[in-house]
């Protein structure tokens, strides 16, 4: 069985790897069509016999915007196969992955081909490189993140199942990030994950995301261009004549089945980033609890306890013993491996922190931070970021200390009804130096009124 998963996985990548060059191809086919037998052989010298005025002008023009959109959407192209290829936004695999690789390899009997060398890593304990990695998956490893996603609990904020830990990929063998998903394909957790893609040869994450709608935006104006272009003429040409040509109606059919894929994954990618949602989060998205572990302090917890409100707690760094138990799933025995990179050892001198476990209405986002925040946390603040390929997403920078991802209002509603927002003066400091001068001001008001 894993053998035939690995194989459908090779194949895939190997598809999304070459699925580029055959669109490069259809591109390249396009362009000669246009250029020579619509614009040269048609507008610029039309043929003796259908006695046509020549349209010199017109196909300068055509031709310019032409190119311009062409350059544009080969630009857009490469920034988004570069990203694709080289920051695909994985998730790096927990330590017990190396050991499950370590013991499917020896149950597989490729121990008898070097039994020395597998001896070997068995005395020194498992090798948790990632140079054990296929070579064909190194290019999924070389990336490092801003974050080490074994310390969720530093920061304020952060999605967990409903007992508080966070959702664990038992394939990846490591926490998954807030937003994150395993994406079957590449078999690997990838952050914020949109979709799998072999148009652009992999997966479109948080890192390609932006990038992704700006080749799909320019692929749009660029397809609208030629259909627009080519089915004039082709309605003039008939008229004049009995005109029919393969490589026209060829160009036809592609322009206009490409306009309407590119057209309406621009309108549903735009709609996602404006909504700050995803392809996949969309699925639930009407529906979805989030279950946020929301971090509380003592002295919150104090006045909690007088209050006898009740609260669903969870204290972190967890004890070693279930932290291993964790990292181990699914049924794992051997820890040898695992234990010397277990995070209790530097974890231990760190003090403990308290969250709150709190479940947001059905439906509500609580990453949404307006529709124009939204798309910037993508795009870019400024018009150019949004149309030039160049800078990245300000949302890859995952320095903010509350959580991986900017808050909308849904949580600060969810600590207010769970009377958290009260006592938040009281929690973290940090929380409070990001809180805008206006919901202070309000919130002051309407302390003095109450
Ligand atoms: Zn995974």
């Amino acid at each position: 069985m894993p053998k035939r998963t690995e194989a459908n996985r090779k194949t895939n990548i190997g598809v999304a790897r070459a699925v580029p060059v055959f669109l490069l191809g259809i591109i390249g086919y396009a362009s000669w069509v246009f250029t020579k037998l619509i614009c040269v052989d048609y507008l610029i010298s039309p043929p003796a016999s259908i006695l046509a005025r020549p349209q010199r002008g017109s196909a300068i023009i055509i031709l310019v915007i032409y190119y311009i959109l062409l350059v544009v959407l080969l630009i857009s192209f490469g920034r988004l196969l570069d990203t694709v290829v080289r920051r695909p936004g994985l998730i790096p695999h927990g330590p017990q992955w190396y050991v499950e690789q370590s013991r499917q390899k020896s149950k597989h009997g490729r121990r008898s081909r070097s039994t020395s060398r597998s001896e070997g890593e068995k005395s020194k304990g498992v090798d948790l490189t990632d140079a054990k990695m296929p070579k064909e998956m190194r290019y999924l490893a070389s990336e490092s993140l801003p974050f080490k996603v074994e310390e969720f609990w530093l920061r304020d904020v952060f999605v967990c199942n409903p007992d508080g830990r966070p959702p664990f990929c038992s394939t990846c063998y490591n926490w998954k990030p807030d937003r994150s998903h395993h994406c079957s394909e590449v078999n690997r957790c990838v952050l914020k994950l949109d979709h799998f893609c072999p148009w652009v040869g992999g997966v479109v994450s948080e890192t390609s995301f932006k990038f992704f709608i700006q080749f799909i935006f320019y692929g749009a104006l660029f397809t609208l261009h030629l259909l627009v272009v080519t089915a004039y003429f082709f309605a003039q040409r008939r008229q004049e004549s009995n005109f029919l040509n393969a490589h026209w109606i060829v160009l036809l059919a592609l322009a206009g089945l490409f306009f309407l894929f590119s057209g309406g994954m621009c309108m549903s990618s735009c709609q996602f980033a404006f909504i700050n949602s995803s392809t996949i989060e969309n699925l639930d998205r009407k529906t979805k609890v989030w279950s946020l572990a929301v971090y509380t302090s003592p002295r919150v917890l104090e006045e909690a306890r007088e209050k006898n409100i009740e609260l669903r707690l969870i204290s972190y760094p967890r004890p070693p013993d279930e932290q291993l138990h964790m990292l181990q799933q699914p049924g794992a025995s051997d820890i040898s491996g695992a234990e010397a990179q277990a995070p209790s050892s530097s974890t231990a001198t760190r003090s403990y922190r308290t969250f709150a476990i709190l479940e947001t209405e059905p439906g509500a986002n609580p990453f949404d931070i307006g529709p124009l925040a939204n798309f910037q946390e993508i795009m870019g603040m400024t018009i150019w970021e949004w149309l030039s390929p160049i800078k990245p997403s300000p949302c890859l920078k995952h320095d903010d200390s509350t959580s991986l991802y900017k808050l909308g209002p849904v949580v600060d509603e969810l600590k207010a009804n769970t009377g958290l927002e009260t006592w938040s003066s009281h929690t973290s400091q940090r929380s409070r130096r990001r809180k805008s001068r206006v919901r202070s001001e309000s919130t002051a008001q309407s302390d003095r009124h109450a």
